[in-house]
């Protein structure tokens, strides 16, 4: 008899209705998608690809998405999960569910995280019951506000910032909005490209007052939550058998200011950023990022990258 393995499947899968989808990515899409199936050898994780925008809606929107029905299958995937790999996974996502962690802290507390894993990993120690500590120890932190107070201290390095912002001229996306709005998106990213260094500094600030003051980030936490316990969940962040959990940590923080930029410049003259537009800005950002990873400046350890992503942050 074949041995069964856990399959999970949370409920923005469950109630997910392709059928009903009409957006651009859909339409040019293959039968099946965008339900995506992680099949692992030892576990097997149902998805939904958030190129699709009503998959973003389903995924990002509803505070019940992620509750998991666990049920067991037949193996299919090749690759094993490890379970140092998936007690770090599983760290991660509690570091990002932690009720006394605002969102900005739970990112910060992951990259602790992944910095002292690496010191495991390279030291060649793979007892995952040191994760365990770890992040216990972190949550524990926390709820004593001393993990914030840390947050609050890290030194600014605002070159990141800016040389972040400046690639976001590069980015292409397929933005499903009435042509004017999307016109002026595209106009906004595509000038960061070419600001001189001192306007670039100006944008810098603007946007990030403006990001405080967009209506997603005040009330409607919910999306950038959601969107990290995704992250975290559909690609078993920081990957099954990683070596390098800088350049992975740098790749999610940085499609977090990535989106931070993106809704501010996608708000109007009020501040106001309709829930719809952030949902196709964030789709078609993850398509794009799909294509174009964000990767490590070469000859550069996992800890500058780590620090490179705190920067951001
Ligand atoms: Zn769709």
């Amino acid at each position: 008899m074949m041995e069964m393995i856990d399959h999970y499947q949370p409920d923005y899968v469950v109630r997910f209705d392709a059928d009903a989808c009409q957006c651009p990515a859909c339409q040019q899409a293959p039968e099946g998608w965008p339900r995506v199936n992680v099949a692992l050898k030892n576990q097997q994780r149902e998805s939904l690809a958030m190129a699709c925008e009503s998959a973003a809606k389903a995924i990002l929107l509803d505070p019940e998405a992620f509750n998991l029905k666990v049920s067991h299958a037949e193996p299919q995937g090749e690759q094993m999960l490890s379970p140092w790999d998936e007690m770090l996974n599983q760290q991660c996502i509690n570091l990002a569910v932690h009720p006394s962690m605002p969102l900005e802290v739970s990112l910060y507390a992951i990259g602790v995280l992944l910095s002292k894993a690496q010191q495991y990993l390279d030291k060649g120690e793979s007892d995952p019951m040191l994760l365990l500590a770890m992040g216990e120890q972190l949550a524990m932190l926390a709820e004593e506000g001393i993990l914030e107070q840390q947050f609050g201290e890290l030194p600014p390095i605002p070159q990141n910032s800016l040389a972040a912002l400046k690639e976001m001229g590069q980015l292409r996306l397929a933005l499903n909005l009435p042509m004017a709005e999307k016109m002026g998106v595209m106009l906004k990213l595509s000038e960061l490209a070419i600001m001189p260094t001192s306007r670039l500094e100006e944008r810098l600030k603007e946007l990030e007052l403006a990001d405080t003051q967009v209506l997603l980030f005040t009330e409607q936490l919910q999306i950038m939550r959601n969107f990290l316990i995704y992250k975290l969940y559909h690609d078993v962040f920081p990957g099954v058998a990683c070596a390098n959990y800088g350049e992975a940590y740098l790749q999610l923080v940085t499609t977090f200011f990535r989106i931070r930029m993106l809704c501010a410049l996608g708000a109007n003259d009020e501040g106001v950023l309709p829930t719809q537009t952030a949902l196709v800005l964030i789709s078609a950002l993850s398509a794009w990022e799909l294509q174009h990873p964000v990767t490590a400046e070469q000859n550069t350890t996992s800890d500058y990258s780590l620090l490179c992503g705190l920067s951001l942050l």
